[in-house]
């Protein structure tokens, strides 16, 4: 047949896992092959983390200006190029993008631009761009193929009207008015964006509260300021549909609200907004954000011809060391289960590498830091208090909130709390939770404590500087031991 290349380690996907566990790969001395069909970086650097939080951060900014007059600063004439917003965060995508292909280079990794497609546990074939077909033969292969966005029946994306995540970020002008589908992260942190920006944003969840899964305590700050910024969300419905708005370009989404527990259907059903029980609501809208969560690209791979199995939700298993049911190939990143999070799948990664180099590594997700870059941002990690009673552990919390924190006060931002949750009988820090201004930085210190088996007194031990925000996890930690300086 077709004449292979041979090479020892095969990487499919160049996201934040593929791209970390080639370079990781050829750090140990491996003859490294990555297959990327589309942009070096993955859905993170391209259309994921950082060109959102470049929106996000750019949002903020224009947001605060109008009420910067509090501090004495009046800006006038302020206004929004949106063009030149977005052509900016084109710019530090193009940075980061560029960034990693260098280092793949510098660490001697082969990149080829396909779609690879399994053809037997050895050999995948290449589709070129250009239409061509290669063949490469492989000893070890690390499978990152990433995810994509979950369509709801009968909202087809168009990029234009219904838009996936990636359509949002890349519009050309910002929509008057804008419905999010899911209040999960992805969903609040975009609409919060736009919402700072100018848009009416309308937000649609089918379950009880926002970031389901998320300590409700920690969501109710975030809640409270999206209504604040003028969002209306709206929990606990379900959408049915959409139609053309009579007279105008947009659409109208039609949801109602979902009735809870058995025998609720008819009667009782409860309305989100308290009046029209459970007849149907619409919102009109120039823009359609779907924001209902991702699936793994695991489809259409070949995994099949691979002896490569599935679980039932189309997830690749592994073992705790990244190993799929064929021995030599390994899966990462948001094709495995787990939280689909840049950082993971890096770490992921890592252990892949370096097990095919024959080191004892094996994953830990004891202390993965889950970051929501909401206002105010939302960070964990570990195990909440709900989490650690039902585990078994005697919790002990410690709460510190940010308006007993100087430098909260002079950045203007005083809404939020640090919760640190530990085992009352050793101290020890089982988890953290954080809402408030820069939690996804201090989250840091709280994954370290986590991930050392450090205690309350380690951190409560620890002089942090003044005035700055991490003075708050010191006093949550000095408040779980009953002596906090700043909070009576
Ligand atoms: P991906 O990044 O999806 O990369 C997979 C790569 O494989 C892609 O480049 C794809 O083109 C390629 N590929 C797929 N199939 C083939 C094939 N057959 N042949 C060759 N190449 C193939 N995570 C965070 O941690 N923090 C955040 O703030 C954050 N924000 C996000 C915001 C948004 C809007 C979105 C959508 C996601 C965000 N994420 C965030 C999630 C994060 O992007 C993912 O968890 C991460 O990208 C997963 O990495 P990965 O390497 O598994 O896959």
């Amino acid at each position: 047949g077709e004449v292979a290349t041979e090479t020892e380690v095969l990487v499919i996907g160049g996201g934040p896992g593929g791209y970390v566990a080639a370079i990781r790969a050829a750090q140990l001395g491996k003859d490294v092959t990555l297959v990327e069909k589309d942009r070096l970086g993955g859905v993170c650097l391209n259309v994921g983390c950082i060109p959102s939080k470049a929106l996000i951060d750019a949002a903020k900014a224009y947001h605060r200006l109008a009420r910067e007059a509090e501090r004495g600063i009046v800006v006038e004439g302020a206004r929004l190029d949106f063009g030149r917003l977005q052509g900016w965060k084109q710019s530090v995508v193009q940075r980061l993008t560029s960034g990693v292909e260098q280092l793949l280079k510098g660490n001697g990794v082969t990149v080829v631009k396909g779609r690879a497609t399994f053809t037997g546990p050895n050999q995948v074939r290449v589709e070129n761009p250009g239409g061509g077909n290669e063949v490469y033969r492989f000893k070890h292969c690390i499978v990152a193929t990433g995810s994509r966005p979950v369509e709801l029946p009968g909202f087809g994306f168009d990029g234009v009207r219904i838009l996936d995540s990636s359509d949002a970020l890349a519009l050309d002008h910002l929509p008057l008015r804008l419905v999010v589908i899911g209040g999960g992260y992805i969903g609040l942190e975009l609409g919060t964006a736009f919402a700072k920006l100018g848009s009416a944003v309308t937000v649609l969840e089918l379950a009880d509260q926002l970031l389901p899964g998320t300590d409700p305590e920690l969501v109710q700050v975030v809640a409270r300021r999206l209504r604040q910024l003028g969002v209306k969300v709206h929990t606990g419905v379900r959408v049915l549909g959409w139609e053309e708005e009579p007279g105008g370009e947009g659409v109208r989404v039609v949801f109602r609200p979902e009735p809870r527990g058995e025998g609720a259907a008819g009667a009782g059903a409860r309305g989100s907004a308290g009046s029209s029980g459970s007849e149907e609501q619409a919102v009109a809208a120039d823009a359609v954000l779907v924001s209902v969560g991702r699936r793994p690209n695991t489809d259409s791979l070949g995994l099949e011809l691979a002896g490569v199995q599935l679980d039932e939700r189309g997830r690749v298993r592994v073992d705790a060391q990244l190993r799929t049911s064929q021995r030599n190939i390994f899966a990462i990143g948001d094709i495995v289960p787990g939280p689909m999070l840049a950082h993971k799948a890096s770490r992921e990664g890592i252990v892949a590498a370096e097990v095919i180099a024959g080191l004892p590594a094996a994953a830990d997700y004891v202390a993965v830091p889950a970051p929501v870059f909401t206002d105010p941002e939302i960070a964990t990690v570990g195990l909440s208090e709900a989490e650690a009673r039902q585990q078994g552990y005697d919790p002990v919390v410690g709460r510190f909130p940010y308006a007993a924190n100087g430098r909260a006060l002079t950045l203007g931002e005083r809404d939020g709390f640090v919760k640190v949750v530990a085992d009352r009988e050793t101290g020890v820090v089982l988890g953290a939770g954080i809402v408030g201004p820069e939690a996804s930085d201090l989250i840091a210190e709280l994954a370290l404590a986590v991930e050392m088996g450090a205690t309350l007194q380690d951190l409560a031990l620890t002089i942090h500087a003044h005035p700055t925000l991490s003075e708050a996890v010191m006093e949550a930690a000095e408040a779980g031991l009953g002596h906090a300086i700043h909070v009576l």
